[in-house]
């Protein structure tokens, strides 16, 4: 049986992750410090005896655990939503750089192979479009966004160093806006705040005039690419690879579809626009769809309504 470790695992993505590990026959040990990450979203998998709890930081060193045999590492700590990850924003970089260094300080000394969650944020807001991995983006390094599109950037950055410097095996992938059960009502992502916001009847908040444009991926195809991308590419791919679905929506329409299959009375309204925010982003997934022959195969609205059930049922 193979032994994985996720970091992040009582997060949104997370979660999911280790309960796809667990099916696929892994034991499981979630790593998490419960920053944004819930106890709720995995009681399920508590009673599992193949999976175990491990609350800690990553910015602390993991190397207590180096006795343990670990096959793969699934490196998932840090906040996602800019809500979240903004507000201790020097706990954010140490996330993504010292925690990443102590995570692959623990790769290192067990020889598991290890994924990075990476993000569509490393192309900043981007002048090409859509965005293919070779293109090196367009990020402010001093503005409210940059602990996570900088920390990102740098954890990209120590994983290829070490690849380099200790020939271990890596996998990076660089999510785009993924969406689906378990994101928390107050997350504070779009798709969270819309479909609560729709289910209340309260208004529907846009920021800036709602044509700046996002590509929604549900979590489940997020998960097989993932899967596909550790356990099915050869060692010496390494990614960076762009993973998320390619159909690209106006914020503005996304908040109309949520209405619609809400049948709310929400109205729309607009306010401000945060700093920095990207335009318009769009994942080119060629390279996804040739190493992993993966495509995502969840269209919006009908990840949505998954969602919005989901959503019914918590709030
Ligand atoms: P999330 O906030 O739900 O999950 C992050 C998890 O990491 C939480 O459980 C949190 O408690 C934990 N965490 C944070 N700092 C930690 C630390 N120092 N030590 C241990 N645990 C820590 O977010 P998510 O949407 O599930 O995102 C998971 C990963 O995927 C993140 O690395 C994120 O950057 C990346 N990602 C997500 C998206 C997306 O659209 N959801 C897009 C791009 C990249
Ligand atoms: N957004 C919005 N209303 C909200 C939350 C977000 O209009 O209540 C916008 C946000 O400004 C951004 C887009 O929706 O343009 C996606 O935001 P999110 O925080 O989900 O992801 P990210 O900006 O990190 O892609």
């Amino acid at each position: 049986m193979k032994k994985s470790m996720v970091t992040g695992g009582a997060g949104f993505i997370g979660s999911h992750l280790c309960k796809k590990l667990l099916i696929t026959g892994n034991h499981v040990i979630c790593v998490d410090n419960f920053y944004t990450g819930r106890k709720k979203n995995i009681d399920h998998l508590l009673d599992d005896s193949h999976f175990e709890l491990l609350e800690h930081d990553t910015t602390n060193t993991l190397l207590g655990i180096e006795h343990s045999k670990i096959d793969n590492i699934y490196n998932l700590a840090c906040p996602a939503s800019p809500i979240h990850y903004k507000t201790n924003p020097v706990q954010t970089t140490k996330t993504c750089v010292h925690g990443t260094i102590n995570v692959l300080e623990l790769a290192k000394k067990t020889g598991a192979k290890i994924f990075q969650a990476s993000t569509s944020e490393v192309y900043g807001d981007p002048e090409v479009h859509p965005q293919p991995e070779t293109y090196r983006g367009n990020v402010n390094c001093i503005g409210p966004r940059s602990c996570y599109d900088e920390g990102k950037r740098c954890a990209e950055t120590l994983f290829f160093d070490y690849y380099r410097q200790y020939a271990m095996r890596i996998k990076v992938g660089r999510i785009f806006n993924t969406y689906g059960p378990r994101m928390l009502p107050d997350d504070g992502r779009v798709i969270s705040n819309f479909i609560v916001q729709a289910l209340q009847n309260k208004p529907i908040t846009i920021y800036g005039d709602g044509q700046q444009t996002r590509s929604f991926c549900y979590v489940d195809d997020l998960i097989e690419a993932i899967m596909q991308l550790m356990d099915k590419t050869a060692d010496d791919f390494t990614g960076p690879i762009n993973l998320g679905n390619p159909a690209e929506i106006q914020i503005i329409d996304l908040a109309k579809t949520i209405i619609q299959l809400t049948n709310s009375d929400s109205k729309i309204i607009f306010n401000h626009l945060p700093e920095d925010d990207p335009k318009q982003r769009q994942p080119d997934i060629s390279l996804a769809k040739e190493k992993l022959d993966w495509k995502p195969t969840i269209p919006l609205e009908e990840g949505l309504k998954k969602t919005i059930h989901y959503f019914k049922q918590i709030i």
